[in-house]
């Protein structure tokens, strides 16, 4: 049984924002992502500071990083990380 129609929600390419200012370069949100989609950089405007960067070709928006960064470094257009951890946390519930 569908119970989300394209038409109410239409698939639109969804990809993360990363912001480089709250990032640490700690790589737990690349450990999580199901696709790969995350790499760790040397930053090139800081020297010895690490950057996450994202592939959007990869990335699927699944929001699991950004549930996931204890920097609230990631963002999802539409998603708050508050309203993350609540649907994951239902989600566990059952
Ligand atoms: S979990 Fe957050 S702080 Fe750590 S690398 Fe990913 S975006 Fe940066
Ligand atoms: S939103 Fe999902 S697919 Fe995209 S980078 Fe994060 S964990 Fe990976």
């Amino acid at each position: 049984m569908k119970v989300v129609n394209n038409k109410s929600f239409p698939e639109l390419p969804v990809t993360i924002h990363i912001n480089p200012d709250r990032c640490d370069g700690c790589g737990i949100c690349k450990d999580v992502c199901p696709v790969e989609a995350l790499n760790v950089i040397n930053s090139a405007r800081r020297p010895g500071k690490k950057l996450i960067v994202v592939d959007p070709q990869l990335c699927h928006g699944c929001g699991v990083c950004q549930a996931t960064c204890p920097k609230e470094a990631i963002a999802l257009p539409g998603l708050g990380p508050d309203e993350m951890r609540e649907y994951i946390a239902l989600a566990i519930a059952g």
